[in-house]
């Protein structure tokens, strides 16, 4: 699941001591693992073998360009959803005849700039978005190649701010209208019918919402490769993570107190291997018929292989409460905030071996573990069950690798967190720090 372990009381991203790596570049400091975020999209690739497919990574859940380098190299695609992504990708060394751009409001600027990269497909959500595409494909004397996105109106059991395939969401077009739109779009001048896509929401950890999707929509696909020829049908991302007792061994008796109540708690993990037979399954033969499957997974591939270090800076208690006030903020992973997600947090240092003297481990207490940042929101785990945390301890945020950095903002004037990645026993910075200089940059005094 991922390559972060301890090692004599250490916590090792692959073969590197990750305290090692926060001395070096600073906290807070996102680390990735290339082993992993490799590992998982290669146990992809060789689940979907059977079929003709292509991984197309979304772009969107970790864009650092060192991330997209590796997966460009291992042969990835990529769903991008802005031009600025598409422009990252191509900075990475990706192919953008393997790119689909996503996205319920691309601007005249995004569509023309992806038509002169000739992407893969723009995968549209709307007849207005198909008329401006024909529009500026039109003036560009070039055919678009599109396919719609459909919204199955599933519900996917995760939380409503990342639900995309119900029918109260703007997602999409609703599978009532999709062979309409099929029609209007075929008799336009300069669009192609390349394909159909859907994406019915994140995080997901049951296989049934993503089969009973797919079921619901193969019949309109089996329709569109009659009357379109169309090449591909994406069924989109949304594969959830572990965020609860993501280690999988070599923890000590501390963990494994709090790991039970937490696997009491969680959800178990969907395989890689049980999302994929529920599809191939739902699919019921239909890629037999020379149709290229698109998986357009984020968080699968990037959530498990990184973490946010971060370094207490206080301790303080008021009255009940005690809290860890670390370096970190909501500013640099807002998931806890925006959507009251779990992470698990773990200490650099084992803590069983800080005193070495005493045999007993002390017993787990609850915690607050906080942020600086002025908002009661600024919280990464509230009434947490811990080993004792101290002053300056280097602390862990699991799974922070998707949908991490790319929320992090300057909110109250800080500068972004730098990210490094991990190969191995080598390590590199992918990403300085921000100065407080790059905090004004761009800013103009007022000269009326
Ligand atoms: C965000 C997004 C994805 C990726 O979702 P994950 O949950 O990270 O796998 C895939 N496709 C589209 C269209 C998206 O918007």
């Amino acid at each position: 699941m991922h390559s972060f372990r301890y090692r004599g009381g250490k916590l090792y991203c692959e073969d590197v001591d990750l305290a090692r790596v926060a001395e070096k570049f600073g906290t807070p400091l996102y680390v990735y693992s290339a082993g992993t975020i490799l590992d998982h999209y290669r146990r992809l690739d060789a689940a979907l073998a059977p079929l003709q497919h292509l991984i197309c990574y979304a772009a969107k859940a970790n864009s650092n360009r060192a991330i997209l380098k590796l997966l460009a190299d291992a042969g990835a695609g990529f769903d991008i959803v802005s031009a600025g992504e598409l422009f990252r990708v191509l900075a990475a060394g990706g192919d953008p005849a393997k790119c689909t751009f996503a996205g319920v409001g691309k601007s005249g600027e995004e569509i023309e700039y992806a038509l002169d990269q000739r992407v893969y497909s723009f995968n549209v959500e709307s007849e207005a978005e198909l008329e401006y595409i024909d529009k500026i494909a039109g003036a560009k004397n070039l055919r678009a190649p599109v396919a719609l996105r459909a919204n199955p109106d599933i519900d996917p059991h995760t939380h409503e701010y990342i639900s995309t395939g119900s029918r109260e969401n703007k997602f999409g077009i609703a599978l009532g209208q999709l062979p309409a739109v099929y029609e209007r779009a075929a008799k336009m001048r300069n669009i192609d019918i390349v394909g159909v896509q859907m994406h019915i929401g994140s995080q997901i950890t049951e296989a049934a919402p993503f089969a009973d999707a797919v079921t619901k929509v193969a019949p309109i696909v089996r329709d569109l490769k009659t009357k379109y020829g169309i090449k591909f049908f994406s069924i989109g991302g949304g594969l959830g993570i572990v965020y609860e007792s993501s280690f999988e061994s070599g923890v000590k008796e501390w963990w494994s107190v709090g790991r039970d109540r937490r696997a009491r708690r969680g959800t178990m993990p969907l395989s890689i291997q049980q999302y994929v037979d529920a599809i191939l399954s739902a699919l019921g033969g239909l890629h037999n018929l020379k149709l290229r499957i698109l998986l357009e997974p984020g968080r699968l591939l990037v959530g498990n292989a990184g973490v946010l270090l971060t370094r207490v800076r206080y301790i303080k208690h008021t009255g009940e409460k005690k809290f860890a006030i670390v370096d970190a903020g909501m500013n640099d992973l807002i998931r806890p905030a925006l959507y009251h997600s779990y992470h698990e947090i773990v200490p650099a240092q084992e803590p069983i071996c800080r005193a070495s003297a005493a045999a007993d481990p002390k017993p787990l207490e609850k915690i607050d573990i906080v942020g600086p940042v002025c908002e009661s929101g600024d919280f990464f785990a509230l009434d947490r069950e811990m080993p004792e945390i101290c002053e300056g301890d280097l602390l862990a945020i699991m799974s922070a690798g998707a949908y991490g950095f790319v929320m992090a903002s300057n909110y109250n004037s800080r500068p972004l967190p730098a990210e490094a990645l991990v190969s191995g026993d080598k390590f590199a910075l992918i990403r300085e720090r921000q100065a407080w200089e790059d905090l004004i940059r761009g800013e103009i005094d007022l000269q009326f």
